[in-house]
């Protein structure tokens, strides 16, 4: 039986096909009933998932090609991001932003607004300039930014077809160096909450939300050095993971030592091959400017979830313009959750969690846990109506809608 990667989720779909080629997947999507784009199945949930056929995007081609004058490249959906970001970088080209593991697919997470880190940084879905879908009628058809329908369709949660290929914008090659810190006391850290996001590129601050404060600092400085001292937080010595006791060999080079985009944006390495999961994740998206209150409120909840948590992670995503985005229209700070694998203990505590942050605005991140439905998610999303309309006028007879899009979209 097909799992996610995390292995709480059984694909209920009848059969994965695995098309070869564009006209193949046309033919299958045309003349399917209900079918759904599986990517690299590390959403943590029913969300990729149908009653009919998953269409894997794993064969469909491992296209790369770029665009020099544009500075654009058009690259197949299910190219991971580890794979495209070293064909780029030998050819002198970079990314914004990458996601903490490298292995998950263009456009799998594209569809769910998956990010990175950092304060001017948008989420990857924010770099999309193009996209290729093949619709319920089989057609392929090519929405460009600027277009009315583009906002809409990058965070699309599969509602909206198949994305053959996804055009990424780009920029030349850049270094990047990764400097980690341990312990700032929450006082500290509150009160320097703005300072400390933007002492690097990207900024990671990891918790476990009981003790005294951030017990890892991951700083990763495209330009110039790091701060000397970082409101008293030791720098470290050696590695760390920011699992305690985890091994270090997954965790892309620290120490300061300058290397490729791709080799210190990225939490984990790609030549480390993840095993199955034994973690879920959460995550929500808060306004910055409710970013103080949401941390007072997180930290006055701990007892109740600490114990199932792994780690905490805090970070940055500058706003967009993609409707379903979880940075649609504001800058946001991320508050992920990572679980240990026990599946009805951490649904029992996501109501809680959700009652502090969703009235501050908080929007779940769209692959991983979350317990809110459509009537708690429809007014954290301005062009969440019209999301909906677009589903429903490029899929009249709901080919891709499945049970996570009922529950939280009110579309079946
Ligand atoms: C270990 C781990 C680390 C993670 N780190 C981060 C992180 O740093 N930041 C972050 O924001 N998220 C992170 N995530 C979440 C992850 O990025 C999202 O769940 C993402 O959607 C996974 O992409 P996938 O290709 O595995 O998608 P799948 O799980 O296969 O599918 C997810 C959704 O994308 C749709 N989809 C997939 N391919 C296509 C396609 N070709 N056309 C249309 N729709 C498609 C599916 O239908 C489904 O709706 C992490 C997850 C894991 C397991």
């Amino acid at each position: 039986m097909l799992q996610n990667w995390a292995g709480n989720h059984t694909y209920g779909a009848s059969r994965v096909r695995h098309p070869r080629s564009v006209e193949e997947l046309r033919d299958l999507v045309g003349s399917a009933t209900r079918v759904r784009a599986l990517g690299t199945r590390h959403a943590f949930t029913d969300l990729a998932d149908t009653t009919g056929d998953l269409v894997s995007t794993q064969e469909l081609g491992q296209d790369i090609e770029v665009d020099a004058e544009r500075r654009v490249v058009r690259v197949s959906g299910g190219v991971s991001y580890g794979v495209l970001a070293e064909q780029l970088a030998r050819g002198g080209w970079a990314l914004a932003t990458m996601a903490s593991l490298p292995h998950i697919s263009v456009a799998g997470a594209i569809a769910t607004g998956t990010h990175g880190s950092g304060d001017a940084t948008g989420s990857l879905a924010a770099a999309v300039a193009g996209l290729e879908i093949v619709g319920a009628d089989g057609a392929l058809r090519v929405v460009s930014r600027g277009e009315p329908d583009f906002d809409g369709s990058v965070v699309s949660l599969g509602a909206l077809g198949v994305v053959t290929h996804v055009i990424l914008d780009l920029e030349p090659t850049y270094e990047v160096r990764q400097d980690l810190y341990a312990d700032l006391p929450w006082d500290v850290a509150v009160e320097h909450l703005d300072e400390l996001t933007s002492t690097a590129y990207s900024v990671s601050l990891f918790t476990d939300w009981v003790s005294g404060g951030i017990k890892q600092v991951w700083l990763k400085s495209r330009d110039g050095v790091p701060p000397a001292d970082l409101w008293g937080a030791a720098p470290a010595v050696e590695t760390l993971h920011m699992l305690a006791g985890a091994d270090v060999e997954a965790v892309t080079q620290q120490g300061g030592i300058t290397g490729a985009w791709h080799e210190r944006l990225p939490h984990f390495r790609l030549e480390f091959t993840p095993s199955r999961g034994e973690e879920l994740q959460s995550e929500y998206l808060v306004p910055r400017t409710e970013a103080r209150v949401a941390v007072e409120r997180l930290r006055a909840l701990a007892p109740s979830y600490a114990h199932l948590l792994q780690v905490g992670e805090i970070r940055t995503i500058a706003a967009d313009r993609l409707w379903l985005s979880g940075a649609y229209d504001r800058d946001v700070v991320g508050f992920h959750f990572t679980w240990v694998r026990d599946v009805p203990a951490v649904y029992a505590v996501l109501p809680a969690i959700e009652e502090a942050l969703l009235p501050l605005g908080g929007r779940p991140h769209w692959g991983k846990c979350f317990a809110a439905e459509t009537a708690a998610l429809a007014p954290l999303y301005k062009r969440f109506e019209d999301f909906r309309d677009l589903a429903v006028r490029v899929d009249p007879q709901g080919k891709f809608r499945n049970d996570f899009l009922a529950r939280c979209l009110e579309l079946d």
